[in-house]
């Protein structure tokens, strides 16, 4: 199984696709932890892709676009994967589906996770994210048992740079532009599915787990 989540940051794309990957036995793919992990990293593309993070914009589609199907290509992808931040423009997205169509492939489930404005600016400062194993928590929602450690593995969590409210608003702009647009050309495939992510976390993923059975 193939699906794509929808979503402005912060809507819980991330939080969602941890929840499928663990159901579906498939891989989270998230291009956003692959930039973080190369920027941790001290690589190339980390530096390249941290300027444009640092500032809320898109890492430029070119770059993008290799690394992701460079990761869809590796052995544990075969039997699918869920994608979290990745397409971001109509150009991403017309590029995947080229290389599916290539493989006789196709996406199977395309899941925007809808939550508005108001909502978003309060749960990206209440994020926190372990550095370590990329899990994430919210101070009020979704708590870690200990506060400011990660429960998986024990590390302190912080809250990511490009969280900060001036960021945000910016991320929230970029969403609208270049993003939100994909709503329309999922819908018009026939394979979208919107999700009322202003519900708990559970109850959202009741709701996933209904689309995709
Ligand atoms: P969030 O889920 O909160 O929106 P992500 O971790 O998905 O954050 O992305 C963080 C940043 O990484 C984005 O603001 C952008 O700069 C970059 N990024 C991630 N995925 C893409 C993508 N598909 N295209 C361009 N830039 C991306
Ligand atoms: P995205 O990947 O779309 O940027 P995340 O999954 O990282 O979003 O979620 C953003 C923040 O909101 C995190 O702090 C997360 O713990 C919290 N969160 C996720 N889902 C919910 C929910 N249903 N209700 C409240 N907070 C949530
Ligand atoms: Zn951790």
């Amino acid at each position: 199984m193939k699906i794509i989540m929808l979503g402005a940051p912060g809507a819980g794309k991330g939080t969602q696709a941890k929840l499928i990957a663990e159901r579906y036995q498939i891989p989270h793919v998230s291009t956003g932890d692959i930039f973080r992990a190369n920027i941790k990293n001290g690589t190339e593309l980390g530096r390249e892709a941290k300027k444009y993070m640092d500032q809320g914009l898109l890492v430029p589609d070119e770059l993008t676009v290799k690394i992701l199907l460079d990761r869809v290509a590796q052995e544990d992808c075969r039997n699918g994967y869920v994608l979290d931040g990745f397409p971001r423009t109509i150009p991403q997205a017309q590029v995947l589906d080229e290389a599916l169509a290539k493989l006789n492939e196709k996406i199977d489930h395309v899941i925007d996770v809808d939550v508005p404005d108001e909502n978003i600016v309060r749960r990206m400062s209440g994020r926190r994210a372990c550095p370590k194993c990329g899990a994430t928590y919210h101070i009020e929602h979704i708590p870690p048992k200990k506060e400011g450690i990660c429960d998986g593995c024990g590390s302190e969590l912080v809250l990511r740079d490009d969280d900060r409210e001036e960021t945000v608003l910016n991320r929230l702009k970029v969403y609208h532009e270049q993003t939100q647009p994909l709503i329309d050309f999922y819908a018009k495939k026939g394979v979208l599915n919107t999700v009322d992510g202003t519900m708990d976390m559970q109850d959202v993923f009741k709701a996933v787990t209904d689309i995709l059975g």
